[in-house]
């Protein structure tokens, strides 16, 4: 048998309504904020991710699906091209390339897609998996650096939450400083790791060398009293710094989005200045981040690209729905109505009675042409429907059904332009 590839999996329903509920509210909240959507490539030039997301980071150091791409005509050449492990990096490249910045105002736009990460799968971690993303950036002149694009956009997250009905969770808020001030604080992260960093398990003690911010990243319960006693990045702030993370924090204040300053939080991609967060959810376990996400304000000149400083985030959209069915779940795109004919030549009747429920915004589906009533209503029963409604010759002729309300087995009789009223009710 051939099965999905390890860490692939398959969609199905009933858990694709839970997607699909998610990804309606999803589209509704954004474009309340004024959000657009866009749609890069699932595969880019390698490069664009080595630069854009950092060659030191665990996504491009061992996450990354790419191969060599051979030439197949004279007019092309060999790349070394990747399926994309985040979209922040794609997002920009086409800013880049479609020189959005030139309208000289903000772009808001957010994509769903799908990511490919090669590690080790587990629950809540697969090979492919799904972002649900969104990024502000522009020209400075735009107002792309102020502290109300963070704050709008972690209020944007919250509302999101809240309209899929996610409970529970925990925003943690950070600021990594940025180009001025960083280097400053890994260098006195640096000297306080060279004294500590025997103790320190093999990931930090290379991280120590190569990328000192990463420790704070560590889970090994041994290292955390030495990380503790690390120099905390809040000192290290300059100015500037420290003014755009108390504004951001002022008006989370003011709009009551409850946060957690996490001074360890630092995030596992390379382009993050200033602004870092992640909201995590009890529910997941291990891998509890729902989204990450944070301020890049260096990154569109890192490839390339005119200054155009930003925030952004990904949900993680397998997490988010797994968060979710872990809660007691409300009903979720549920079968209102299901159409029982009775009888031959009944069929075309229970189908155009279908039609016109659906086209009133009723959920319904049809029987089979077996016209056993109890079977049917068995049936009924196990899609989950709330309401059977009979269409047999009489009830046509009449112009009212009989309609069943399955959990009490209630049976009324409704005329055909009560129909959709009753059934919504
Ligand atoms: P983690 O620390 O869990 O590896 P990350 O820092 O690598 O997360 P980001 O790159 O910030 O994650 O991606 C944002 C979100 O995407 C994460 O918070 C998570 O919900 C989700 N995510 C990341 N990697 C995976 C994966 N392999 N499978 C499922 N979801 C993922
Ligand atoms: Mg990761």
């Amino acid at each position: 048998m051939i099965k999905a590839v390890r860490g692939t999996r398959d969609l199905l329903p009933p858990d694709t309504g839970l997607w699909n509920f998610v990804e309606r509210k999803v589209r509704e909240i954004f474009a309340r904020y004024n959000y657009h959507e866009i749609r890069t490539p699932i595969f880019e030039s390698t490069e664009l991710f080595a630069r854009g997301v950092g060659e030191e980071t665990d996504i491009v150091s061992k996450e990354m699906f790419t191969w060599e791409d051979k030439a197949r005509a004279a007019s092309e050449k060999t790349q070394t091209l990747t399926l994309r492990p985040e979209n922040t990096a794609g997002v920009v490249r086409a800013y880049i390339e479609h020189e959005l910045g030139r309208s000289g105002l903000l772009q808001k736009l957010y994509y769903i897609g799908p990511q490919f990460r090669r590690e080790r799968p587990q629950k809540g971690r697969y090979r492919q998996f799904y972002q649900i993303g969104a990024e502000v950036l522009g020209p400075a002149s735009a107002g792309s650096e102020l502290p109300i694009r963070d704050a709008e956009v972690l209020d944007m997250l919250t509302a999101l939450l809240d309209a899929v009905g996610l409970k529970g969770w925990t925003l943690y808020l950070n600021s990594v400083g940025c180009l001025n001030c960083r280097p400053a604080y890994n260098q006195a992260l640096r000297e306080a790791l060279a004294g500590v960093k025997d103790q320190l398990c093999a990931d930090c003690r290379r991280r120590a060398e190569t990328n000192p911010l990463r420790v704070l990243d560590c889970k090994v319960p041994a290292d955390q009293p030495i990380i503790e006693k690390l120099p905390k990045i809040a000192d290290y702030l300059d100015e500037d710094c420290r003014e755009h993370f108390a504004q951001v924090r002022a008006m989370l204040d003011t709009l009551e989005v409850p946060y957690q300053v996490n001074e360890r939080m630092v995030r596992g991609l390379d382009y993050y200045t200033r602004t870092t967060f992640e909201f995590t959810h009890g529910e997941l376990g291990a891998q509890s981040a729902v989204l990450g996400g944070g301020r890049y304000d260096g990154l569109s000149e890192q490839i390339g690209g005119p200054k155009a400083p930003g925030i952004g985030f990904a949900i993680g959209e397998d997490r988010l729905v797994l968060a979710l069915q872990a809660q007691s779940q409300e009903a979720l795109g549920t079968l209102q109505a299901f159409i029982i004919p009775l009888g031959a030549g009944m069929s075309r009747h229970a189908l155009r009675l279908a039609r016109e429920l659906r086209s009133q915004g009723i959920t319904a589906d049809v029987s089979d042409e077996s016209f056993r009533i109890k079977k049917s209503f068995e049936t009924a029963e196990k899609l989950g429907a709330e309401y059977a409604v009979i269409v047999g010759e009489n009830e046509v002729q009449a112009g009212a059904f009989s309609v069943k309300k399955l959990k009490s087995g209630e049976q009324t009789t409704v005329p055909r332009a009560e129909l959709r009223q009753f059934l919504q009710s």
